[in-house]
């Protein structure tokens, strides 16, 4: 059985209500991909950062979401409406009122809400696409399904049964825990208040990996540590290799992971961290 679609009411950042349908200001938009950023693109603060994680997570599982739209101004919204609307009596056709008129639907187009009403126009809206072998296109079913099971999570849900691709922001005020778990991941720990000097000569450092955090650090025997940022983690690709072919049953191996063990437990103390922290269960992480 397919998920049903999560139909649930917009629900906007309070920001936005002391400003007009279509004419949201900049200050209060932001960008989904860093690369585009044209008002088409964005999307008012909170639900740019929901997307941006929904984006993420999706990608975790192969999906690469894509949009062909999320900002609307009212004049676009005007446009759009006109194109896809006429006062041209359709029979049987569905129809909108703007100001006091009857507007047909056109045969063969989506909807458009009237001008003025619509979740872009709020910057609170997305038409997803995504992209598949470098092509972006519609969401193929399967996408869609995921969707449907994992976007409320980061605070989107849909409109109506007639657009499977059109989310909108249902979180209101608040920043959905899966959003601020994402964030987190992106976020370095604060540098070590208090290095400690090396006490010894220095060694050969080992590699931890800490588990509430995505960095990893390097512990020296004698008791120096450093954080390892994306540009210096290269240099130490060698050590790296040098630890894993090293021979973890030979006492001599077992004699320095002591050493490492000691190093790494002042190091804990001194930055008010535990066993815990660290991966496996408590213990560190040889790389
Ligand atoms: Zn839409």
């Amino acid at each position: 059985m397919p998920t049903p679609m999560p139909i649930v009411k917009v629900k906007l950042p309070s920001v936005l209500s002391q400003y007009e349908n279509g004419r949201v200001p900049e200050s209060q938009l932001d960008t989904v991909e860093s690369t585009r950023t044209a008002l088409v693109w964005k999307m008012a603060i909170l639900p740019a950062r929901g997307m941006r994680a929904l984006h993420a997570e999706a990608k975790k599982h192969g999906i690469i979401l894509s949009s062909t739209g999320r900002g609307r101004t009212y004049t676009q919204q005007e446009q759009l409406f006109r194109t896809r609307y006429t006062t041209t009596y359709l029979p049987g056709r569905p129809y909108k009122i703007w100001n006091g008129v009857r507007w047909y639907q056109k045969p063969g187009v989506a909807m458009a809400a009237v001008p003025g009403t619509s979740n872009h126009g709020w910057w609170c809206a997305d038409d997803l696409a995504e992209v598949v072998g470098g092509v972006t296109m519609g969401l193929r079913a399967s996408t869609v399904e995921w969707l449907f099971n994992n976007a409320g999570r980061f605070g989107f849900a849909w409109e109506t049964t007639s657009e499977n691709w059109h989310v909108h922001w249902i979180a209101g005020d608040t920043v959905p825990q899966a959003v601020l778990a994402y964030e987190d991941s992106l976020n370095p720990p604060p540098p070590p208040p208090n290095p400690i000097p090396p006490t010894e000569d220095d060694e050969m450092p080992i590699l931890v990996r800490f588990q509430k955090y995505a960095n990893v650090f390097t512990f020296s025997p004698g008791g120096g540590y450093q954080l390892l940022t994306a540009s210096t983690y290269p240099a130490y690709a060698s050590l790296q290799k040098v630890l894993i072919q090293g021979a973890p049953d030979s006492s001599a191996a077992a004699d320095v992971k002591a050493s490492w063990n000691a190093a790494i437990k002042a190091a804990l103390n001194q930055n008010g961290l535990t066993q815990a922290d660290l991966l496996s269960g408590g213990s560190y992480e040889v790389f």
